[in-house]
């Protein structure tokens, strides 16, 4: 996961997760004067260091920092021994980077975006739902650092994301109790819809 406006949230809840031994943080980015009001965990005194590093040591023996980005030539590497991914990314090619492992290793990842009042997120596992089936081919659309973020979006958003991790978690060995559909939140009335993808089958990661 990256460590940003929804990573790091996420690092901090998954903290309190005693069954989780290692968290990665893999983020290229430092810490900019313009991330402190959305970002209230950084101060003033991590501003030029990296991300990756600063959140390292919240806990340095569960959490292993990454300095860099996941790419499409390295996110298999990356994610070699990786249990589940959250997506904190900000960046179509890294989520195509990280669907192309879970399609390899068979494992699950969770979807997050923010930009502007809006959210979403969504469980995806291989066998049902990827990145493509949500989407198309989308490619890249505005970024949160170009359009704009609330922080409080980004802050409902990863607490949507950890809604769907334990929610997997406690079905983990049964599929039909996994998390499906696109979970939207809507920050203009402060309400969340999930759109369902029951009928979904996915066939992306064939061939
Ligand atoms: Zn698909």
């Amino acid at each position: 996961m990256g460590s940003g406006a929804i990573g790091s949230p996420l690092v901090i809840q998954l903290l309190d997760e005693p069954d989780i031994e290692e968290i990665r943080v893999i983020d290229p980015d430092r810490v900019e004067l313009s991330n402190l009001p959305r970002q209230p965990w950084f101060t003033p005194s991590d501003i030029g260091k990296f991300k990756a590093q600063v959140v390292r040591n919240y806990e340095p023996g569960r959490i292993n920092g990454v300095v860099g980005a996941i790419t499409a030539d390295n996110a298999q590497d990356l994610l070699r021994d990786v249990d589940l991914v959250f997506d904190g990314s900000d960046n179509w090619a890294a989520r195509e980077a990280i669907q192309q492992w879970a399609f390899v290793s068979l494992r699950p990842w969770i979807f997050s975006s923010a930009l502007r009042l809006e959210g979403m997120s969504a469980f995806l596992a291989p066998q049902f739902t990827c990145l493509f089936c949500l989407f198309g081919n989308l490619q890249q659309g505005p970024r949160c650092f170009e359009a704009g973020v609330m922080g409080t979006v980004t802050l409902a958003v990863a607490g949507q994301a950890m809604m769907l991790f334990h929610q997997y978690r406690d079905h983990q060995n049964d599929s039909h109790g996994w998390p499906q559909g696109l979970f939207l939140i809507d920050g203009h009335d402060a309400r969340v819809r999930r759109i369902g993808m029951s009928s979904v089958r996915c066939g992306h990661g064939v061939g």
